[in-house]
């Protein structure tokens, strides 16, 4: 049986969270002489700590509860605030599948804590059968599931994740990134259904703010409450929530550059297809393109003395570069490019 008290930390469990100035007071008033903020200026003020009017908006579009809401600086943030709510330094562990987004291993390591590699199988699924056993083990706090998964780009099957869900009593994080550029539809719609779920999606793709820093998680509302008691009082800055509620107001724009994208990849996939040092292109429901070429190295060193970039993901597939989807005439230069590399 899932129960958050047992996965909990037992410090944070108990911890006596921060209260800011704005938590004590939240009326109107005409004169706020209680947070020690300067009186002149026009970002002089604290911003708000629990970041309503974003909640609101996300709360319509994304059909849950506002109290079911967690605004991150960047999902990254998220992913480490997780660590520090269920994973007990030294003692715990995580489970990622490999390959897959590498932050989930440097915040394993920033909080000295153990991360166990499942690779994945047959073009990059859960492997199911071996995974079986570590699902009882007591001290796997979290399982990261990040699909669509960076660095392949690919859905993981939802019937996989489901029976993670169900079979498995920590926490499954489901990184949903990319979610917008993919054709399987979010989680979201199951943090009422499964209490050891949390959904964690992003600004930074297909929203376009990337410089903005901000994440979002979607979960259960006691996890959502941990996740308050453990943050940075004013983690979003006034900058931060202003440009996310620009966006969620030009919804239009946002649906408008995905389209781009989306038709972008199909042409890239296609040109990238028709180039001799191009060996495969992995399936993709993401805004980038898994490519195995002759010689990941040479062709990615080439690129950069072009002054074109790509990440190099050779380390983690073999000879594979990872080509994130740009504009029309970023892609042509691309293609132009790779077409010279002998
Ligand atoms: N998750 C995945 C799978 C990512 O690829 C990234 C960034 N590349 C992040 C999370 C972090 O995104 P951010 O902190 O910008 O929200």
């Amino acid at each position: 049986m899932f129960s958050l008290k047992n996965i909990v930390r037992k410090n944070i469990w108990n911890l006596k969270p921060y209260s800011s100035a704005r938590d004590e007071f939240k009326g109107r008033a005409d004169v706020f002489l209680d947070a020690n903020e300067n009186p002149f200026g026009t970002l002089n003020r604290y911003p708000d700590p629990h970041q309503k009017e974003i909640k609101q908006k996300l709360s319509t579009i994304k059909k849950v509860a506002t109290n079911q809401i967690f605004v991150g600086n960047g999902s990254d943030e998220v992913i480490d605030l997780a660590f520090r709510i269920f994973c007990e330094p030294g003692k715990d562990k995580v489970l990622t599948f490999s390959p897959t987004y590498g932050m989930y291993d440097v915040s394993a390591g920033i909080n000295n804590i153990e991360l166990i590699k499942q690779p994945l199988i047959n073009d990059f699924q859960i492997n199911l059968n071996q995974l079986q056993p570590y699902l009882d083990f007591e001290d796997v706090k979290i399982i990261f599931i990040c699909t669509p998964n960076n660095p392949t780009g690919n859905n993981l099957n939802t019937d996989d994740v489901e029976y993670i869900l169900e079979n498995f009593n920590g926490i499954v994080i489901v990184d949903e990134a990319y979610i917008d550029f993919s054709s399987q539809a979010s989680f979201i719609k199951n943090i009422n259904k499964y209490n050891n779920l949390i959904v964690s999606q992003t600004f930074s793709k297909a929203w376009g703010l990337a410089g903005v820093r901000t994440g979002v998680a979607y979960a259960s509302e006691e996890i959502i409450n941990l996740y308050n008691r453990v943050k940075p009082p004013y983690n979003v800055s006034t900058l931060n929530q202003k440009a996310v509620l620009n966006s969620l107001d030009n919804l239009e724009e946002v649906t408008k550059n995905i389209e781009t994208i989306l038709l972008e990849r199909t042409k890239l996939k296609e040109a990238l297809s028709e180039l001799p040092i191009v060996k495969k292109i992995y399936p993709t429901d993401a805004n980038f393109l898994l490519v195995e070429v002759d010689n990941a190295n040479k062709a990615y060193q080439y690129l950069i003395d072009e002054k074109v970039i790509v990440r190099n993901r050779n380390t983690q597939v073999d000879n594979c570069i990872r080509i994130t989807v740009g504009t029309p005439e970023e892609n042509k230069r691309l293609i132009k490019t790779l077409q010279k590399v002998k």
